[in-house]
């Protein structure tokens, strides 16, 4: 059997001090012992979301809490803008048009970063937008929106300012309170070192009166339950007790490394993916690239073979492009517990795969680069 190398962009590597958790009895959810537990987690999920506001967890994966956003919100009809600049923030307006919401688009060729001024054009045309919808770090391309500048424009208008930050947050700078958003996602299974199946989010003070005045229809992801049940440390319905208490070690190492020095981390191991991929000749997809997974475009007729041979073979998983980016572009990410070491293993392996498949590679260049960029 060989030792697994997962460098996908989510899900990532657990810790052992958290996976240790997830082997621990389960608890009963209505007890003091978990409501302790619920409340530690709440402050900790503050801290990491940089915000004085409640951070509600949810039992679901990251696209559920985009739902909350939308049926909490919005009613039928209500008109809003979605700033997409890749796959994910397209899943903004396919949840909205869904519930018949009227969806108004400032759209960016894959790969390219939004552009703060278009919004702004777009939000002085339409006065009656509710909402803006965008994405933190676009997992589809690697690209970071300005969210900080997205914020200063949207936070002038009656609009309330919605992030999708289920990769990025916990790993690339995001300062909820500071930058001005009012709705933040996030999901377990990526810079917090869980498994999948936990998903978080914020409300600020501005959405409550839209929260009022919302009618879709909405029972599970109701927030007006999660906000009574908020008041007791508990959550309305049956928590995935197991991963909150693995939730709670995660915080707790994050809080113990300080989130300013993960996001020092990922930097670094940012700026050597990026070395690597291009010491091998292969240019980078993202206009902005993000801190927490690096893309990089590979001969089309290579790109699925890459991602394969490299599972097959050594074991390492990173992941190829979604949707029309299927084969053209190759993710490895740096987020989470992926360390040093994993992207050294991982860039030897790499550069193996791609000269089996026909690339002229220069053995150790990338792996040398990675050093360079780990020694400066
Ligand atoms: N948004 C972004 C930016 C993502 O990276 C992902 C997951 N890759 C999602 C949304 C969807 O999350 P989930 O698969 O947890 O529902």
């Amino acid at each position: 059997m060989l030792k697994q190398y997962l460098l996908t962009p989510g899900p990532t590597p657990i810790p052992p001090q958290i996976a240790l958790k997830e082997a621990l009895p389960v608890i009963h959810h209505r007890t003091s012992e978990f409501a302790s537990i619920y409340k530690d987690v709440a402050e900790g999920l503050k801290y990491v979301f940089q915000t004085r506001n409640e951070v509600y967890v949810l039992a679901c994966s990251g696209t559920g809490a985009m739902e909350m956003a939308i049926v909490n919100l919005l009613s039928p009809n209500d008109k809003i803008l979605v700033a997409s600049c890749g796959n994910f923030g397209e899943r903004w307006a396919k949840i909205a048009q869904s519930y018949g919401v009227e969806t108004i688009y400032v759209s960016v060729e894959w790969g390219k970063v939004l552009d703060p001024l278009e919004i702004e054009k777009t939000l002085k045309k339409n006065p009656d937008i509710k909402a803006v919808f965008t994405t933190f770090v676009e997992t589809s391309t690697g690209v970071a929106s300005d969210i900080k500048s997205i914020g200063k424009i949207v936070s002038q208008t009656n609009a309330v300012f919605v992030v999708d930050a289920i990769s990025g947050l916990a790993g690339q700078e995001f300062r909820t309170d500071d930058w001005e958003v009012d709705v933040v996602i996030s999901a377990s299974q990526k810079d917090f070192m869980l498994p999948p199946g936990l998903a978080f989010i914020m409300f600020s003070q501005k959405t409550q009166k839209l929260i009022e005045l919302s009618r879709l229809p909405k029972f599970y992801f109701d927030i007006k339950k999660y906000r009574d049940f908020y008041l007791i440390n508990q959550t309305p319905f049956t928590p995935p007790v197991t991963l909150i208490v693995a939730l709670q070690e995660a915080l707790k190492l994050i809080r113990n490394k300080k989130i300013e020095n993960i996001w020092n981390d990922c930097k670094r191991l940012a700026r050597a993916a990026r070395a690597g991929m291009q010491s091998l000749g292969l240019k980078l997809f993202a206009e902005v690239p993000c801190e927490v997974v690096t893309t990089a475009s590979v001969p089309e007729n290579i790109g699925e073979k890459i991602i394969t041979t490299l599972k097959e073979r050594y074991s390492v998983s990173i992941a190829g492009g979604q949707g029309k980016l299927k084969g053209k572009i190759i993710r490895l990410a740096h987020m989470g517990y992926i360390g040093k070491v994993d992207l050294l293993a991982g860039f030897a392996c790499l550069e193996i795969v791609l000269s089996e498949l026909g690339m002229d590679i220069e053995k150790g260049k990338s792996v040398a680069a990675v050093q360079k960029e780990f020694l400066g």
